[in-house]
């Protein structure tokens, strides 16, 4: 065990598994308290400050420490801290929350069903799209497509529709006899002289042959992010999710946007598949900027077509005890209403621009392969050589390296891979996102200096 921990430190370290942890640099290491945070600002038990680059986990658009927030979960938890909506039972903020969300979604999206986050909203939504090809006569479309490099969530159905390098394990098993997948829309290493618009042919041509492969009358729905998050930061080409919808409808395949990081004004709109890429899905997952991690809760959002051909006399036999939680539902409300009345999306989308600009300007550091994005969320790629995009080695871990010097500089960037990714809160300001950039630079140069002098670049 780790010597110099905090006692909270140490008692975490003595009892807990964290999520997507490692067990060695775990044992090593212990993990960082965080004790307290104020809009993009977080503090840990030893009173060190750091300005949150990564937005908790591409959740915290509004920002934290909000008094109205807390004011609300209380109201709330006081009125009534909990009621199922199992069956024919529900809740007012439920209720709201429902007909708020129909609001603000694309086309007839319309229906909701509630759920604790975005992985049981992906199971969620791979279940409703079972029960409504079935309802449509449709019994064998049990198959579904997402893409490599797609993180759709930890559960086992979602683990198995996601495919991120590395994910998997041995130890575990994942669903793959109805589960395909396809290319993701990869610019930056997409073949030498090849245009962006070949790029989205050569993947819209894969994705027919792959349904050709299959049989479009075995697959009952499309997974998609509209910019893959976790897998990379992956921009699409603009038509790409739009050509690759027409090809579900061509074919009867449902299309469901996951948009649990690109919901909520991350992208500058509410939803990002309709506002920022012009295809309207047959079902939206979200989650995180739902309540901007006030609270857990996700959903889906789903058409009225669907729920036209799915209704009649019989059961969805699919839901959790916590689906439509009053408290967490009356916290999604507010934190839609404070996007609203503090004009938090056009805010994004000003502060977005800022902050891509001020990320391209890495672009020169030696080791910066490709700086991408698209308004609040970003990343570096670093690189061995930037002329060939060769990668560093994995055991160099330069995205962690990258991540500990911006750590000790007060600044929190995630590693992934060779990537540090970002996606600030929404709320944030024009001198933090300065900070970021200068402080992002400077740990990079950091990280280069030490690569230098170990003889690795
Ligand atoms: N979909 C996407 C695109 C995500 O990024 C995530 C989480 N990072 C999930 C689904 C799963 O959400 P949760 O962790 O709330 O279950």
């Amino acid at each position: 065990m780790t010597q110099d921990l905090s006692p909270l430190a140490a008692m975490d370290q003595a009892h807990a598994l964290h999520p997507w942890t490692h067990f060695d640099s775990f044992e090593t290491e212990g993990a960082v308290v965080l004790t307290r945070g104020e809009g993009v600002w977080l503090w840990d038990d030893a009173g060190r400050k750091y300005l949150d680059a990564v937005g908790g986990l591409w959740c915290t658009n509004i920002g934290l420490g909000r008094a109205d927030m807390a004011q609300a979960i209380a109201d709330q938890a006081l009125k009534l801290a909990f009621t199922s909506t199992f069956v024919d039972i529900t809740n007012a903020p439920a209720a709201r929350l429902a007909g708020k969300l129909a609001e603000l979604a694309p086309g007839d999206l319309n229906r909701v069903h509630f759920t604790t986050g975005g992985s049981t909203a992906i199971d969620s939504a791979y279940r409703l799209a079972q029960y409504v090809q079935a309802a449509r006569g449709f019994s064998g479309r049990t198959h579904v497509i997402a893409r490599k490099q797609s993180y759709h969530g930890s559960t086992y159905a979602a683990m198995s529709i996601g495919l991120r390098d590395g994910d998997r394990v041995p130890e575990f098993t994942y669903k793959s006899d109805t589960i395909h997948h396809v290319s993701a829309p990869i610019l930056y290493r997409r073949a030498e002289g090849q245009t962006e618009a070949q790029l989205t042919d050569a993947l819209v041509a894969e994705f027919e042959a792959k349904i050709a492969e299959v049989g479009a009358e075995k697959i009952a729905a499309f997974f998609a992010e509209p910019i893959q998050a976790s897998g990379g930061v992956l921009v699409p080409p603009q038509d790409y999710l739009a050509r690759m919808a027409a090809v579900c409808r061509k074919h009867g395949i449902l299309v469901i946007a996951d948009e649990v990081v690109t919901g909520f004004g991350r992208l500058g709109a509410w939803f990002a598949s309709q506002d920022v890429y012009g295809f309207t899905p047959d079902m939206i997952c979200c989650a995180k900027g739902l309540s901007s991690g006030y609270q857990p809760i996700g959903a889906v959002i789903f058409s009225d077509a669907l729920w036209d051909d799915m209704r009649g006399d019989k059961w969805f036999t699919s839901g959790y005890t916590y689906s439509g939680h009053p408290v967490a539902c009356a916290a999604a409300l507010k934190n839609i209403e404070i996007i609203e009345n503090e004009d938090i999306l056009a805010r994004a989308t000003r502060a977005g621009a800022l902050f891509q600009e001020g990320l391209r300007s890495l672009s020169d550091l030696p080791i910066v392969g490709d700086v991408r994005g698209h308004t609040l969320i970003g990343c570096v790629e670093n690189v061995a050589d930037k002329a060939t995009k060769r990668a560093f080695p994995d055991e160099v871990d330069i995205g962690r390296r990258v991540t500990h010097a911006a750590e000790a500089r007060g600044l929190m960037v995630r590693p992934l891979g060779a990537l540090n990714v970002m996606s600030p809160a929404l709320i944030i300001s024009d001198s933090e996102i300065t900070q970021i950039v200068e402080t992002l630079g400077a740990a990079i140069t950091a990280a280069t200096d030490d690569l230098v002098r170990e003889g690795i670049k």
